[in-house]
């Protein structure tokens, strides 16, 4: 958060707004009425990114389920996906320890990034966790996805694309293969790349069939959950 300096204690006196129902506790807008609220994936973790609320945005986004936001740029009201189609589900809404930060836990139905990205934070300052699995993935359907509306020229995704199902099915089997021949003669690094190019052509595939990567990370989160525990704890 770079344009918010942090609340003087003194400012401790204001009283809470009252735009909680019942027990439920209430944000604190600032002075100028908004409060930062930080974008969640409900199902991987990945923090998407964050946006203003001002009191109506955040009534709406109670009442509708869906995230609304105020710009400050074009100081309007605005609703996640309203135009791109990403919308923006919401599964919780959570409130921080001093009520001045929300978090919204969502089921987006596409990228939050304007760019295409699944999540606005993907440029690296400094340190590195590693490339996590879900990023990694993620930017590789952004490409698929931008490919396919912006067609480039000598781009194998394109060809893919145009070609049609069929193709990308029988590259899917081919490379499935790959795998097993990989797999049945214990060569790892082989192992490796043959399910690289089988998971680049399963994005392509989902791609195709306009099934985003985060419905599939759902599905792998339910049935994770829906696992019974195991006595021996694995
Ligand atoms: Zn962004």
């Amino acid at each position: 958060m770079t344009a918010r300096a942090r609340r003087a204690p003194s400012a401790g006196k204001r009283t809470a707004s009252v735009t909680g129902a019942g027990s439920a506790p209430s944000p604190r807008f600032d002075e100028a009425g908004l409060i930062p609220a930080v974008i969640q994936d409900a199902a991987t973790g990945q923090v998407l990114m964050v946006a203003w609320m001002n009191r109506e945005a955040y009534r709406r986004t109670l009442s509708t389920r869906r995230t609304h936001f105020w710009s400050r740029s074009r100081r309007e009201l605005w609703e996640k996906g309203a135009t791109s189609g990403h919308t923006q589900e919401v599964v919780e809404v959570l409130l921080d320890c001093d009520a001045d930060t929300l978090l919204v836990k969502v089921r987006p139905a596409g990228p939050a990034c304007h760019t295409g990205r699944t999540s606005c934070f993907f440029q690296p300052v400094a340190g590195s966790a590693g490339e996590s699995v879900f990023s990694v993935l993620s930017e590789i359907e952004a490409v698929i996805g931008d490919r396919r509306a912006h067609p480039r020229p000598g781009s194998y995704t394109n060809y893919l694309l145009e070609q049609g199902i069929d193709k990308i099915c029988k590259k899917i089997g081919e490379e499935a293969a790959e795998v097993i021949i990989a797999a049945k003669n214990r060569h790892p690094a082989q192992v490796a790349a043959e399910a690289s190019d089988l998971l680049y052509h399963l994005l392509v595939a989902l791609c195709e069939q306009g099934v985003p990567l985060a419905a599939v990370y759902r599905e792998l989160v339910r049935r994770h959950r829906a696992r019974p525990p195991r006595p021996s704890g694995g």
